[in-house]
């Protein structure tokens, strides 16, 4: 038998293109998309993706239209906008990248809401998903006058509750699992990204022989 490239213990079972060799299934399922930066179209990754998301959009959705109705209610549409933006910007960035956990958003959200107070200074130069989000928020507050940066910042507390109140101790990306599924079910994936991804087929992992 091959052991699991990553623990070195469990047999392995499933040819990991990042590791390059057979990973335990347990293994697979534990660490994809959270200390494996899986190809988006790794069959392994991409099927529990996409099972995962649907599964869990419907709840996001309920708690989203809970969240939100009181700004729609008060027809805050210049919030409710942003909020939006600020939803399909985060999932550019899983577009681009699959690893990332619901904590690593809490502590993102965090970092844009510090940059977005002026008299806090930060030292770090941030996550690449804190970047990414810090620079499509001053991007926006650029093109859109009407939003200030206290409005802003309700609008990330909007997702910094949906997300703590929706993560899960098994599974570290059950909350973002449901914002992104909710992107996709009631939100709308942007036009751009909807088309790269029916050209790239799904990526089949060569099999492996064991003792190789
Ligand atoms: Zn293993």
């Amino acid at each position: 038998m091959s052991a699991c490239v990553y623990c070195h213990h469990d047999r392995g079972r499933r040819s990991c293109p990042v590791l390059g060799g057979l990973i335990s299934t347990t293994c697979c399922g534990r660490h994809r998309g959270v200390e494996i930066a899986c190809p988006s179209q790794c069959r392994y990754f991409k099927e529990h993706e996409e099972y995962q998301r649907a599964r869990l959009s419907l709840g996001f959705h309920e708690a989203w239209l809970k969240a939100t109705a009181q700004i729609y209610d008060k027809h805050q549409s210049e919030l409710l906008n942003w909020i939006i933006f600020f939803e399909i910007s985060i999932y550019e960035y899983f577009h681009r990248n699959t690893r990332g956990t619901d904590e690593d958003l809490i502590e993102a959200f965090s970092f844009v809401k510090h940059k977005l107070s002026p008299l806090e200074i930060i030292e770090t130069v941030g996550s690449e998903l804190e970047r990414h989000l810090w620079a499509s928020t001053q991007a926006y507050l650029k093109s859109h006058p009407e939003l200030d940066e206290n409005l802003a910042k309700a609008g990330i507390e909007v997702f910094e509750a949906l997300i703590r109140m929706l993560k899960g101790p098994a599974e570290p990306r059950q909350a973002l699992h449901g914002l992104l599924g909710h992107i996709e079910t009631y939100i709308g994936v942007p036009e751009e990204i909807a088309k790269a991804s029916k050209e790239s087929p799904v990526e089949t992992p060569k099999i492996i022989l064991p003792g190789r």
